[in-house]
């Protein structure tokens, strides 16, 4: 069929098409509903490609016209769809799902320190902050530093009563070939003085081992820590001040503490300190066994062999050692009964403290 017009019902279906592809454009309020419109109108198989596919049925003139026509339809309808496509996106959630600030979040289980480490540490800060360098010696040490060099008579009996964990193959050695896990940490002040020239002043905490049985009060690993000063002239007030430093530290205010003379090969004169007892307050009670005090750390002035075997003249330089029992002040510090809770690994136990 052939007539004068242009095709009406070609460009009849092209307005409708149009049209409603606009209206629905405009209206769409999600990406999927435009997505929709741009598969129905525009797409492979699209009502705008189904119109241009009938062009060529048309009469030459009708063509240009429907073409035209259809052109600017196609134009239309692609920028209203980016149009509205960016006016969608501009107030699109980010969140697919609502997000209500409002809910608690979920537990996270946080990991804390050791009360033992943590105390090292505050210790570590507390003489860091009047100078001191901290020092760590090595766990692995020998007969030559924990006992020769310790001024022990070769056949003192503490090289037994120690209870020393020798490793195997070196019992038969001696001296520095003969190696153990360090029964105290003293040994490693002599490997100070021995790397560094006087005066110095550290501290050096750390692991020692005894092979002993356990029980409440004691384990074959624990934690010592020992403070050193060395000078020409050191006097007992000196050692006063690190056993104050270090109570004050632990319970937070100034405790009275004693010293009473004790015997050590390395120190001399040597001290037993004590402290009043922090349950009772020196009235006496189960804890210090009714006496008021509490064995709390020995100390003492290295003796002139220490020195010498540091490096050291005796006749120049001088000091003063005090020696911790860091899980035994822990357990005061807190009021905790059992020093074998330490290396549990019990978190209901450990979890108090982080
Ligand atoms: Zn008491």
């Amino acid at each position: 069929m052939t007539t004068d017009e242009p095709d009406e019902s070609l460009l009849e279906r092209l307005t409708t098409v149009h049209k409603r592809a606009l209206r629905e454009l405009r209206a769409a309020q999600t990406m999927a509903e435009l997505d929709s419109v741009r598969r129905t109108v525009l797409g492979r198989a699209g009502e705008l490609l189904q119109i241009r596919r009938s062009i060529g049925t048309l009469k030459l003139e009708d063509r240009r016209v429907v073409g035209a026509a259809l052109g600017s339809a196609q134009q239309e309808v692609t920028a209203t769809l980016q149009v509205r496509e960016q006016e969608l996106l501009d107030v699109e959630p980010a969140l697919a799902e609502p997000f209500d600030v409002t809910v608690p979040a979920p537990m996270v289980d946080s990991g804390g320190l050791h009360p033992t480490i943590q105390l090292m540490y505050d210790l570590n800060d507390a003489f860091a902050a009047l100078n001191f360098e901290v020092y760590e010696g090595p766990e692995i040490s020998s007969e030559l530093f924990e006992f020769d060099y310790m001024n022990f008579s070769p056949e003192h009996p503490a090289r037994e009563s120690m209870d020393t964990f020798w490793l195997a193959g070196s019992r038969d050695s001696s001296g520095s070939e003969r190696l153990c896990l360090r029964p105290h940490l003293t040994g490693a002040s002599v490997r100070y003085m021995r790397e560094h020239p006087p005066p110095f002043r550290f501290v050096y905490p750390g692991r020692a081992y005894r092979n002993e049985s356990t029980d409440s009060r004691h384990e074959r690993a624990f934690f010592q820590y020992e403070v050193l000063i060395v000078d020409e002239d050191v006097p007992f007030t000196a050692g006063k001040f690190l056993v104050d430093t270090i109570l004050d530290t632990v319970f937070g205010h100034r405790v009275e503490t004693r010293m009473r003379t004790g015997f050590f090969p390395f120190v001399e004169p040597g001290f037993e300190i004590d402290m009043v007892c922090q349950v009772c307050d020196g009235k006496g009670c189960a804890t210090c066994r009714g006496v008021g005090w509490l064995e709390v750390m020995p100390g003492g002035c290295p003796h002139p062999n220490v020195l010498k075997a540091g490096g050291l003249d005796p006749d120049r330089w001088m000091g003063f050692y005090v020696n911790v029992g860091l899980d035994r002040l822990v357990m005061m510090r807190y009021g905790i009964d059992d020093v074998r809770l330490f290396h549990s690994a019990d978190l209901r136990f450990l979890g108090q403290f982080s």
